[in-house]
């Protein structure tokens, strides 16, 4: 293989296939060929939103799930033919930064998410992954190619909203936005053990599937203020903690007040314009309401991707109701994408499998 195709930003606003030469395999990578995609609502960012600047020809992704076709030289665990989940977020482990707890950001701000970021993404006939044994891992046999990629992404930064706002048994828990990502928040604050939850989505679908996860009340944030919405159902009283998973520079305004002094306010949201978020000085108690405002791209590498498909095969974690559109060719990734941009009513994740 020299040339291989992919869905490329060719430039803001504009999406279109290109060819690129078959990228070198150093000692420590691994060259893959995806068996199921996803697109992600970061790749609407990117491309129509301008989030991150400019990009060209750049092939997009970064959700998939995948086989391995050739390895570097000092790879030990992976050879070709293995199925493996690829992490959204591809971290350089040997970096300081992976040394503090901070891998997402080895090398420099955000600098731990590669593809469709800073390297060509997943959405190829062929993609690069740098330190494979660090950064893939196998995928049970128990999992299917189509469940993985929910794994990749949707799942851990869910979650990771989740281990952020340090959910603990019996929380009062919100989750503002209830797309497939706050979707998994939900998930996410349950399994740790959250007593009441709170989705906040407009959509049927998605607070059909907050329920499922184990949502306790749904909110309609088109229905009114979700601020008011949410005490008058807490008899006045604010909650423990906010997940924002949806939203804008504005919603950080909504989570600061709805939570308690002493409570945490967990972003993990991609906020793709604007140059300020809003926080009320008031209820953030003059600065000095021990309120903690966090926001956190999520963690990728084996470790994560391993433990998070134990909860998978051990059947605590069942994502199939977030897989509402199915496509059976790689060309659909294109079809798929344009949809997650146009986000039907009926829709919470597609996924394309071949
Ligand atoms: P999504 O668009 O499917 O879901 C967001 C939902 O929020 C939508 O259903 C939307 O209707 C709803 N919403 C809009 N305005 C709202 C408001 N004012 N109040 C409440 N809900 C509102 O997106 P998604 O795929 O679930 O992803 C959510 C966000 O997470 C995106 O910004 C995405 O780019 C980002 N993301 C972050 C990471 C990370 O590592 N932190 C990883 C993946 C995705
Ligand atoms: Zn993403």
């Amino acid at each position: 293989m020299t040339k291989f195709k992919g869905l490329a930003m060719l430039g803001f606003d504009t999406i279109g296939w290109i060819e690129k030469e078959a990228p070198a395999v150093g000692p420590n990578d691994a060259l893959c060929r995806p068996l199921a995609l996803s697109p992600c609502t970061s790749d609407v960012h990117t491309v129509w939103e301008h989030a991150i600047g400019d990009r060209h020809d750049l092939i997009l992704g970064h959700e998939a799930s995948a086989e391995v076709v050739i390895v570097g030289a000092l790879v030990k665990d992976f050879k070709p033919g293995d199925r493996v989940i690829v992490p959204a977020i591809t971290p350089d482990w040997q970096a300081v930064e992976s040394q503090m707890g901070f891998s997402q950001h080895s090398g420099g701000m955000l600098n731990g998410w590669k593809f469709s970021n800073v390297k060509d993404g997943v959405f190829g006939e062929y993609f690069h992954v740098n330190e494979a044994d660090g950064n893939l891992a196998h995928l049970p046999d128990s999992i299917g190619a189509e469940t993985a990629v929910m794994l990749s992404d949707m799942v851990p930064t869910g979650f990771h909203g989740a281990n952020n706002a340090e959910v603990e048994y019996g929380d009062t828990v919100v989750v503002i936005g209830i797309g497939p990502v706050g979707l998994m928040a939900v998930a996410g604050s349950v399994l740790r053990g959250a007593g009441r939850v709170f989705g906040v989505g407009s959509r049927k679908k998605c607070q059909e599937a907050a329920k499922y996860y184990g949502a306790t009340d749904i909110v309609n944030y088109k229905d009114g203020d979700i601020v008011e919405q949410i005490k008058d159902a807490m008899g006045g009283k604010a909650v423990d903690k906010a997940i924002i998973a949806g939203g804008d520079n504005d919603t950080f305004d909504q989570a600061v007040r709805l939570v308690r002094p002493g409570g945490i306010v967990s972003n993990i949201n991609y906020l793709g314009t604007g140059d300020f978020i809003k926080i009320p000085r008031v209820e953030w108690g003059l600065g000095m309401g021990h309120i903690r405002v966090t926001g956190g791209l999520m963690p990728g590498g084996r470790k994560n991707m391993e433990y998070l498909a134990r909860l998978i095969v051990n059947g605590r974690l069942d994502v199939s109701p977030l897989l509402t559109h199915r496509f059976g060719r790689f060309d659909d990734i294109e079809e798929a994408l344009l949809l997650m941009k146009d986000k039907p009513a009926d829709l919470i994740k597609p996924v394309v499998t071949f």
